[in-house]
C-alpha cells in the first residue's frame, strides 16, 4: 500500500535549498534581468552565470537530463516539486539549466542528435553559453501541422529552406534554430515533414518581425521574443538534418512529453503565488467598515480559487508519478493532454479572481496579473491549444470503453432491476411472496 503525499527528508531539505535560494538570489533579478535568454546582454551575463554555478555545485544543474547528460536523471514527481519552486521566478529556470524551449530542444538532440551534431549545438546548449529556438508553428496555421508548407529541397550535398514560421520563440537570442519543414509531399500526411538544425546566422534567415504578447509594449525595441521569420534559400548541409527524413513529427512528439509536465508544475507555482497575493489583500483591505475577507463573495473566489489550485496540482503530481511507473509516454498520453487542458482554465481564473480582489491596483501595470492573465492563454496556446488536448483525452478515454450492442443501455435501470430480481427471486419470494 502506498499512496504518499509528503516529501521524503531528504528530497525535502533540496527543495528548502531550492526555495530559500528562488526567493532570495533569482527573484529579485526578474525587475533587473531584462530577458534571461538574451546571452549576450551584459547585466544578464553579470549576473546569471554566477548563480548557475552556485546550482551546479549543488548538483541541481539541468536534473531533467539523464546522468550521461550532466543531469540526476530525477523522476518526474521529484522534477514537478521542483519545478514548482522554479515557476515563480522568471529567471529560475534558465539558472537551474532547464528552460524551456532549450530542455525540449536538447532532449531531442540528445535522442536523434548524431555526435557531431550533439558536439555542436547540444554541448553548449546544455552549459547554456547559447539558447536555442523551435520552429514549428507557420503564419497559416499552427494547430494543424498538416498545412504546414515551409519546405526544403535536397541540392547536391545540401539542403534549400524556403518559408515562412510564425511565433517562433527566443529567434532573436538563438544561436540555431530547429525547422519542421515539409521534404517528402508525397509521403503519408504524417510522413512529410522533417527536422532540421539551421544555425541563425545562415545567410536566408530573415526576422520578419519579433511580435509581443499582449501586455508588453510594442514601442519598446527589445520586446517582443516571438519572431515571425522568413526562410528565403536558407541551405544547410545534408548532416543537418535532426532524426530521420520524413520523422519531424516522430521528433516533435519525443519533445513534448515531459515539457508539458514541467511547464505545467511551474505554472501551478505561479498560480501559488498568485493565490497568496489573493489572500493578503482579502486579509488586508478594508470596505464598509470590515475586511474584503469577510465579504461572502470574495471568500467564495477564495474557496473556488483554492479548489481548482489543488486538484490542478494533484492531477499533475499523479501524472507525474504515472510517467514514472510506466516509463511509456504513449500510456500517459491522455493524462498529459488532460493536465494541459486544466492549466489555462486554472490559471486564468486564479489570476481574474486575484486581479478583481485588488481593484484598481489590480488592473493597472504596477501588479501582474494583466500580464498573467495573458500567460494564461499562452498556456493554453502553446504546445497545442487546449481543445485539441481535450479531444486527445476524450479519444483515449472512450478508447477504454466498449459499445453496448442492445437498444437500452447495460445500466438502463428497468433491465438492472430485472436482473436484480431474478437474481434474488428466492428470497423476494421467501419475504414478499411476491414470485
Ligand atoms: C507565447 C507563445 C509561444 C509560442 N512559442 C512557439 C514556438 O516557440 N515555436 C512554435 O513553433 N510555435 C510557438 N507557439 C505557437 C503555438 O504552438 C500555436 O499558437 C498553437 O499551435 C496554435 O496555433 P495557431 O496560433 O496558429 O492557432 P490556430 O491553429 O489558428 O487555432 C486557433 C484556435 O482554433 C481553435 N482550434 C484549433 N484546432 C482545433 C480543434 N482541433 N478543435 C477545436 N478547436 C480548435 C483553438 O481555439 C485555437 O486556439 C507559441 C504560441 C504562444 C502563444
Amino acid at each position: 500500500m502506498a499512496w504518499e503525499f509528503e516529501t521524503d527528508e531528504e528530497f525535502q531539505a533540496e527543495l528548502d535549498w531550492v526555495e530559500e535560494f528562488v526567493t532570495e538570489e533569482i527573484e529579485p533579478l526578474d525587475f533587473i534581468v531584462r530577458n534571461p535568454y538574451d546571452v549576450a546582454e551584459p547585466i544578464r551575463a553579470e549576473l546569471l552565470p554566477p548563480l548557475q554555478e552556485k546550482v551546479r555545485a549543488r548538483g541541481l544543474w539541468a536534473c531533467h537530463l539523464g546522468p550521461e547528460l550532466g543531469g540526476r536523471g530525477y523522476g518526474q514527481v521529484k522534477l514537478a516539486l521542483m519545478n514548482e519552486i522554479l515557476g515563480r521566478a522568471r529567471s529560475a529556470p534558465t539558472v537551474f539549466g532547464c528552460q524551456a524551449p532549450d530542455s525540449g530542444n536538447s532532449e531531442i538532440l540528445a535522442h536523434y542528435g548524431t555526435p557531431e551534431q550533439k558536439e555542436r549545438f547540444l554541448e553548449p546548449l546544455l552549459r547554456n553559453e547559447i539558447v536555442s529556438c523551435y520552429s514549428m508553428t507557420e503564419p497559416q496555421g499552427g494547430a494543424d501541422p498538416k498545412v504546414f508548407t515551409t519546405t526544403a529541397v535536397p541540392d547536391g550535398d545540401e539542403w534549400v529552406i524556403n518559408g515562412e514560421k510564425w511565433f517562433s520563440s527566443n529567434a532573436r537570442y538563438a544561436e540555431f534554430l530547429i525547422v519542421m519543414v515539409v521534404t517528402d509531399p508525397d509521403n503519408p500526411p504524417y510522413q512529410q515533414q522533417s527536422m532540421f538544425l539551421v544555425p541563425a546566422d545562415t545567410p536566408g534567415v530573415e526576422i520578419v518581425r519579433n511580435v509581443g504578447l499582449g501586455y508588453e509594449d510594442p514601442s519598446d525595441p527589445d520586446a517582443g521574443s516571438h519572431a515571425y521569420i522568413r526562410y528565403t534559400d536558407v541551405r544547410v548541409p545534408a548532416e543537418n538534418l535532426l532524426g530521420e527524413r520524413g520523422g519531424g513529427f516522430v521528433v516533435a512528439q519525443t519533445r513534448l512529453g515531459g515539457g508539458r509536465i514541467h511547464h505545467a508544475m511551474r505554472t501551478s507555482g505561479r498560480i501559488r503565488r498568485i493565490f497568496d497575493m489573493m489572500c493578503e489583500r482579502a486579509i488586508s483591505r478594508t470596505t464598509q467598515g470590515e475586511l474584503l475577507s469577510r465579504k461572502q463573495m470574495v471568500q467564495e473566489m477564495i474557496a473556488d480559487s483554492w479548489i481548482e489550485m489543488e486538484m490542478f496540482r494533484l492531477l499533475v503530481l499523479r501524472t507525474a508519478w504515472r510517467i514514472d511507473k510506466y516509463q511509456d509516454y504513449k500510456r500517459v498520453r491522455a493524462d498529459i493532454s488532460a493536465v494541459k487542458a486544466a492549466m489555462p482554465g486554472v490559471y486564468r481564473n486564479v489570476a481574474s479572481r486575484a486581479l478583481q480582489i485588488h481593484g484598481s491596483l489590480g488592473a493597472s501595470w504596477e501588479m501582474p496579473f494583466a500580464r498573467e492573465v495573458i500567460e494564461s492563454f499562452h498556456m493554453g496556446l502553446a504546445d497545442g491549444p487546449t481543445e485539441v488536448h481535450k479531444v486527445q483525452v476524450a479519444r483515449r478515454v472512450l478508447d477504454g470503453y466498449v459499445p453496448c450492442d442492445d437498444l437500452f443501455p447495460t445500466r438502463h435501470l428497468p433491465r438492472r432491476q430485472a436482473e436484480a430480481e431474478a437474481r434474488f427471486a428466492d428470497v423476494l419470494e421467501r419475504h414478499l411472496g411476491t414470485q
